[in-house]
């Protein structure tokens, strides 16, 4: 039940507790009968298998990460295994994890009062209430912390929503979008979490997607959006609050980005060891040896920063750029690590049943999503060199 993975060339899962390792067995043997089998048919029609809701949640992998809705104690290192276990199967399941727990979960469990805790966090963890965060919009993407258009209006005990969001995760079945908007009182941005049926509120899937196709988007328009006050995140009163959130999910994505790459190069691994060229596995020549050497360099070097940023969660010491550049590596090792295992194999590289033309895709998303590089770059510069260079 204990087997590593044979992609943890030094060995970094044997840090964690014999606990965590056993939740991350079960959730790998869960992923492989019940996810792989039907990822690839499911990736080319665009749909998201919804049964895989309660596999996720039945092994409850979402609400890891606070007191209220954790099966046990655990590490941040931990959490980051597990999205890279469910990443090394589907990068959009890992998504549709990192949505829930990461982003909806996550804002109400960070920005959200102790009543708002107890009564969104255990839902959203049993999977009762499917979340969505909204913060980019049409005209906002990169500079979403000035830019926001959406415009949140006190009126009396209640709140009037006006803009619109593009790209949101889930949002097309979700029960709850967490929408982050610009008060009008004090120009600051604020959270609310908007049930989906109030009125004003539509969202419309994103269709034509060629990465992440599993992951369901949508754009949302907001037009009157009447929510009480209640209804208001507590501790979220500025983007600073809102970037509490994405610090920690961004760690997240790059342990998923590390999942991808893996994911990637198993199956070239595999592939390599199968097929004959010029009488022998190609694997045994030396050309491709070096694209799968290549590859568990990146893989290794990219666990040990996010073992390392995921340490610093833990520990109280993880600011921003630091969570910044372990995004901005690690998804661009992602990047080079599906390339080279797509060409390791040659034109089945670019079939969807050898699964790598799948994570080759996938992996551009990833590469953009919750900051891209340049973005996650210049947190990293703006830290080293102390001038911000946004604008
Ligand atoms: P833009 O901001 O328009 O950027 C375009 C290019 O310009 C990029 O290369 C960017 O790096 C570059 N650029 C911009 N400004 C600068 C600068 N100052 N210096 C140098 N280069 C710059 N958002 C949500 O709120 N919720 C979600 O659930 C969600 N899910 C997503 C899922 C998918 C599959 C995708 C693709 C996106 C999702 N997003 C979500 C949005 C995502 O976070 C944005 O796409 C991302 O932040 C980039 O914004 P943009 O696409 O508007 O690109």
């Amino acid at each position: 039940a204990f087997e590593s993975l044979a992609s943890d060339f030094y060995g970094f899962e044997n840090q964690l507790t014999e606990r965590e390792r056993e939740f991350i067995a079960n959730l790998r043997a869960a992923l492989e009968t019940e996810l792989k089998p039907i990822v690839n048919e499911y990736w080319e029609r665009a749909e998201f298998p919804r049964q895989i809701v309660d596999v996720l949640h039945g092994a409850r992998a979402i609400g890891l990460g606070f007191e209220e809705t954790a099966p046990f104690e655990n590490s941040a290192v931990f959490r980051g295994w597990v999205a890279l276990e469910l990443a090394r199967v589907d990068a959009s399941v890992s998504t549709y994890v990192g949505v829930q727990n990461g982003l909806a979960l996550g804002a109400i469990g960070i920005c959200g009062s102790k009543e708002q805790r107890a009564e969104w966090l255990p839902k959203l963890a049993s999977g009762e209430v499917i979340g969505a965060f909204g913060l980019t919009e049409p005209d906002s993407g990169s500079d979403s912390a000035q830019g926001l258009r959406t415009i949140a209006t006190r009126d009396g005990d209640d709140w009037i929503l006006n803009g619109s969001k593009r790209w949101i995760g889930n949002a097309t079945f979700s029960d709850i979008t967490v929408i982050w908007a610009k008060s009008a009182e004090d120009g600051q941005v604020k959270g609310f979490i908007v049930p989906t049926g109030t009125p004003g509120y539509t969202a419309t899937k994103i269709e034509g997607k060629q990465s992440l196709r599993i992951v369901q988007n949508a754009d949302i328009t907001l037009e009157n959006v009447r929510v009480p006050e209640s209804l208001r995140l507590q501790n979220a009163n500025s983007f600073r609050d809102t970037a509490a959130v994405l610090r920690e999910t961004r760690a997240e994505v790059a342990w998923a980005a590390v999942g991808v790459a893996v994911g990637a190069y198993e199956a070239a691994l595999r592939y390599a060891k199968e097929r004959v060229q010029f009488g022998k596995p190609i694997a045994k020549h030396q050309l491709i040896q070096d694209l799968l050497v290549k590859s568990i360099g990146d893989i290794t070097a990219s666990i040990a920063l996010c073992t390392r940023v995921s340490q610093m969660l833990d520990a109280g010491e993880q600011r921003d750029e630091h969570s910044a550049l372990a995004k901005a590596f690690a998804t661009a090792r992602m990047r080079e690590t599906v390339a080279r295992c797509r060409e390791l194999m040659g034109g089945n590289g670019i079939v969807i049943e050898y699964d790598v033309a799948r994570f080759f895709a996938d992996a551009e998303a990833v590469y953009s999503y919750e900051g891209t590089r340049e973005m996650n770059t210049l947190i990293v510069g703006r830290a080293i060199t102390g001038e911000a260079a946004f604008v």
